[in-house]
């Protein structure tokens, strides 16, 4: 080994644990993890969601019980997702902002028993519109815009009034972060209510089991009108640095293993911001299948991902395997 350049010899620096825990920029921490809930409107609903494993749908009076334990073990932020089954559906997804529906009942809820957890909302319309479309419809079908976004920001502001500290809307309407901004700050909640814009959503076959717990497949079409395609690098950039402009405060990339390079993009284009990803249902379900098959440990593979993920730059990661890593970080 004497042929060696001394600059060649790099084991020497990870041979140990704690030197191979120096390898990486950052460490995760409980802090960058936010667990997606989905709220449904049978309040003592506890339903496993079959294609999500061991996740479920949760009505309001089950709410505490539940994330009592993960609190304690170091929960820091949840996201709500509203799973409306019985309530009437219209043109403009009038129930998305029902206070008597189940995602205000939820914040309510939260809040009241967990001062300290931070609560995002998803904000969308498709799973409250009766075509099941993420806005407001013209004659022919196409979505019109520009009433859309309105609609988007009257039900954010109206999840900001019932306590939500933060506003995600997943639409992906052009210039609903403006509308949102702007109707935030008009309500006086501009200084109290992060906006975290789901930037770059692209159209992705990990959905699947997102949309069994939902219930939120669109009733014709899809919604490849608004969400990217896959290839869509240069359009995925333009969406952040446009998001960034309209006020957006993170930006996130949804799903989050296929585009990696996504995320590094972003953390380079909005590189002063907060940067989340969304490890989508697909994802979760896949490293799930992978470990039920044998191919690897389950717990090896969580961490390579969420790992990937922050290596690419993500300060926060929306997972499924959140309760997971509240043990496993302890
Ligand atoms: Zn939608």
């Amino acid at each position: 080994m004497a042929s060696l350049d001394i600059s060649s010899v790099l084991q020497g620096g990870y041979q140990h644990p704690v030197s191979r825990s120096w390898q990486g920029r950052r460490q995760l921490t409980k802090s960058m993890f936010m667990y997606p809930l989905f709220i449904t409107d049978d309040p003592d609903a506890s339903v496993l969601i079959p294609s999500l494993p061991g996740q479920r749908r949760w009505g309001v009076n089950k709410l505490v019980a539940f994330l009592e334990p993960l609190v304690k073990k170091g929960l820091s932020s949840v996201i709500l997702f509203g799973v409306p089954l019985s309530c009437t559906k219209d043109g403009r997804g009038g129930p998305a902002d029902d206070v008597d529906g189940p995602v205000i009942q939820a914040i309510k809820i939260i809040i009241a028993r967990f001062p300290n957890l931070y609560i995002a909302c998803d904000v969308c319309l498709c799973e409250y519109t009766d075509h099941g479309h993420c806005g407001i419809l013209n004659q022919d079908g196409t979505i019109n815009t520009e009433p859309s976004v309105e609609r988007i920001a009257e039900v954010a502001v109206n999840y900001a009034k019932a306590g939500a500290h933060c506003i995600a809307p997943s639409d992906m309407m052009d210039g609903r972060i403006k509308a949102i901004k702007r109707g935030l700050i008009d309500a006086g909640y501009g200084n109290k209510v992060t906006l975290m814009s789901y930037s770059a959503k692209f159209a992705s076959s990990l959905y699947g089991p997102f949309r069994d717990a939902a219930g939120s497949a669109p009733s014709f079409g899809d919604r490849k009108c608004y969400q990217l395609p896959p290839t869509a690098k240069g359009l995925a950039r333009r969406a952040i640095l446009r998001d960034v402009a309209e006020g957006a405060d993170i930006i996130m990339v949804k799903p989050a293993l296929p585009y990696l390079d996504i995320i590094a993009d972003a953390a380079e284009l909005a590189s002063d911001h907060p940067l989340a990803c969304y490890q989508v249902s697909g994802e979760f379900a896949m490293i799930h299948a992978g470990a039920a098959a044998g191919v690897y440990e389950l717990r090896n593979m969580a961490f390579e991902s969420v790992e990937s993920m922050v290596r690419a730059g993500a300060t926060l990661i929306l997972t499924y395997f959140t309760p997971e890593f509240l043990d496993w970080l302890s």
